[in-house]
């Protein structure tokens, strides 16, 4: 029987994907003394000594992570990306390429592993993988609705690596001591001060901040500050 298999990311728990961006960008000498921007630039090179490529990709593909039987073997980003050269463009090639970085992190064994045995010659049948990679679409990577969990979980790992949750908390730190003092009116603008200023120091999106302090913030602070 011939037949085609799918890729299909195995459960990682979000401790292990924070822990897992945290170290790389510790072992790669980029994490910050301060709260400041992320240089995800270099990390490709310093990682596996092999910056991404940018390159034309089909239309709505943003990036890709490909993988061979040893492992990752290039990281794509959308050359057509790089014609935004806008704030908001520069921090979508951000996102897109700590997504990938994120796929070549966290599905890297998983990939080995199902290439292995897709090629492995079979007895009885020839299993072809249907694919050798990811390829990551804006629905994927900024969307609410990703397409499948592994793209999940590249994006928890993109949120990790570009806002590291130490460093998220300790600049709104002092902030979150005097929320208190706050009144109920300007609660709302509060928030708006906090995604602001995350967003401006780690050079990115507004939304991935917002989502991001949601994720780190304590409830309470983050639930007052809503209504
Ligand atoms: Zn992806």
């Amino acid at each position: 029987m011939n037949g085609e298999r799918n890729f299909k990311a195995k459960y990682v728990s979000d401790e292990t994907i924070e822990n897992s961006a945290a170290h790389l960008l510790v072992e790669l000498g980029l994490f910050p003394q301060k709260p400041g921007t992320i240089n995800v630039e270099v990390i490709c090179d310093k990682k596996w000594f092999a910056p991404e490529e940018y390159i034309p990709l089909e239309d709505g593909i943003m990036g890709r992570a490909l993988f061979s039987v040893m492992g990752i073997q290039q990281i794509e980003i959308n050359a057509t990306l790089c014609d935004d050269r806008t704030e908001t463009g520069r921090r979508r090639i951000r996102s897109t390429l700590a997504h990938e970085i994120g796929h070549a992190i966290l599905h890297e064994q998983q990939w080995i592993g199902y290439l292995q045995e897709a090629t492995a010659p079979q007895l009885f049948s020839e299993v072809k993988p249907v694919k050798n990679g990811f390829e990551c679409r804006e629905q994927d990577i900024l969307g609410q609705q990703p397409s499948d969990y592994a793209e999940v979980q590249a994006n928890k790992f993109m949120a990790a690596l570009l806002l590291p949750k130490k460093l998220v908390l300790e600049l709104v730190g002092d902030d979150i001591r005097d929320f208190d003092a706050f009144g109920s009116a300007s609660k709302a603008s509060w928030q708006e001060e906090m995604i602001r200023s995350v967003a401006q120091t780690f050079d990115v999106s507004w939304k991935m901040a917002e989502i991001r302090l949601k994720k780190v913030m304590p409830t309470e602070h983050w639930e007052l500050a809503l209504k």
